[in-house]
């Protein structure tokens, strides 16, 4: 067999062994065979020209809501595999929250086998803590397990009965696998639709305060250590979250957790609309609530999005994960209390964090490392490096390329993003899975 694929001129970024150079890649039978400067172009080879480009890992997405089976209207396994594909994803976990839920070993090998048809990428797939996600009874978890499940979560709701969460942590702690806690004490959101802050009374709309995710961290940080269980985190949006999680990691506690794009860049004023005008007296013109700035949780404020940075920068936080949350038009189109709650994120992310390297807030390599070795170690999969012998998942991207959003041509069923019409620096180029191009950005 002849090479099939050979990068040539790209500066290869690999996080897994921390190294940055220029080299040529020859990927043979779907794996990195040479890693050499000035590799000889075989005549039958593929070439993928990287000049001025930069190759790194696939980027692995331990969250993302793929809506199949259930609600192939907001996403398919077939359209959410393109969206990863065009952001640079080579791996994605599916969030169980699927109609029915994913809580039963035949919903895992459906899922599996749609990918298996339909996927260009690696689908991996989390199973429910509880039946039906409803915080009631534990699912078959050692079954869920046999099934290839990778981690647990009942995420789009937390696991309200603390007594339940010390058991999936128990059971999760024999299998080995973490359980993923979406934590928001619903008492204390009460039914909010966004941050409580003064944009929040300026709206005139009821506000979720930061406790009511910092209630559960708390709680969840507790029963690790109780258990010996592995916790993760997800989404975390808060400065007091980060603090809580910096104590139990620095008490030896097996907690870990993730960051959204969104969380590092945005913050709740994205809801004013970008029409809008602030006074300085507090009042504002041209309000239009903008509902695809509607998240759970919430957007916070610029110390939050500030203090999250240094956090991923000093390892409090493990991984950058999307929490992609597609959504139909008219899911978003009508009053802010009734929108949905969720951004489409996949063919965004890398965009938007790149913001943070060129305003010099986070290293590039930090910021690679996140997305792909970090999700891999905490996945303990053998993937998120760039070596011979590995798999050939590769992204190459242009860490200057402008480039406006237009869901319009997103590849996801789900336009909603605050970000659209947007500038972003920095592009994905091509996407690489099992040594082929999957995506190849059109320009
Ligand atoms: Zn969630």
């Amino acid at each position: 067999m002849s090479t099939e694929i050979l990068i040539k001129g790209g500066s290869i970024i690999d996080p897994g062994t921390r190294s940055n150079s220029k080299a040529d890649i020859a990927i043979k039978n779907g794996l990195i065979e040479r890693i050499e400067p000035n590799i000889n172009i075989n005549p039958s080879a593929k070439v993928v020209d990287a000049n001025n480009l930069i190759v790194c890992p696939g980027f692995v997405d331990l969250h993302c809501h793929l809506r199949e089976p259930g609600e192939e209207h907001k996403e398919t396994i077939k359209t959410g595999s393109e969206a990863a594909a065009a952001g640079g994803f080579t791996t994605v976990c599916a969030m169980p929250n699927t109609v029915p839920t994913t809580d039963n070993r035949a919903v895992v090998d459906y899922i599996k086998s749609r990918a298996e048809l339909e996927s260009k990428i690696e689908i991996l797939v989390i199973g429910a803590v509880t039946k039906g996600s409803l915080g009631k009874e534990l699912s078959e978890m050692g079954e869920l397990a046999e099934a290839g499940v990778i981690a647990f979560s009942d995420d789009g709701n937390p696991v309200y009965d603390a007594n339940i969460m010390r058991q999936a942590l128990e059971y999760s702690s024999d299998i080995g696998l973490p359980i993923i806690n979406h934590c928001e004490v619903p008492e204390l959101a009460n039914g909010a639709s966004m941050n409580e802050s003064w944009v929040s009374n300026i709206l005139g709309l009821k506000g979720m305060p930061k406790s009511a995710e910092e209630v559960m961290v708390a709680r969840d940080i507790s029963l690790a250590k109780l258990t010996d269980g592995h916790v993760h985190i997800a989404h975390i949006s808060s400065s007091g979250t980060l603090d809580l999680i910096r104590q139990g990691k620095e008490m030896g506690i097996n907690v870990t957790c993730e960051v959204t794009p969104h969380h590092l860049t945005l913050t709740d004023e994205a809801i004013l609309g970008r029409g809008s005008k602030i006074h300085s007296d507090f009042s504002i013109d041209e309000t239009a609530y903008d509902t695809r700035a509607k998240v759970n949780p919430p957007l916070r404020q610029m110390q939050d999005t500030l203090n999250l940075v240094e956090g991923l920068k000093d390892g409090t936080i493990d991984i950058i994960a999307t929490d992609h949350a597609p959504h139909s038009a008219v899911d978003k189109i009508c009053t802010f209390n009734e929108a949905a709650f969720g951004i489409s994120v996949l063919e965004t992310a890398f965009g938007s964090l790149m913001s943070l390297v060129h305003n010099e807030q986070i290293e590039l390599g930090i910021l690679i490392e996140k997305l792909t070795s970090a999700p891999a170690k905490l996945l303990n999969m053998d993937l998120g490096s760039v070596s011979i012998g590995s798999p050939a998942n590769l992204t190459i991207f242009d860490p200057n390329k402008e480039w406006t959003v237009n869901a319009e041509t997103f590849k996801s069923k789900g336009k909603n993003t605050p970000l659209d019409s947007l500038l972003m620096k920095g592009q994905i180029a091509k996407t690489i899975y099992g040594g082929k191009v999957i995506f190849e950005q059109q320009t």
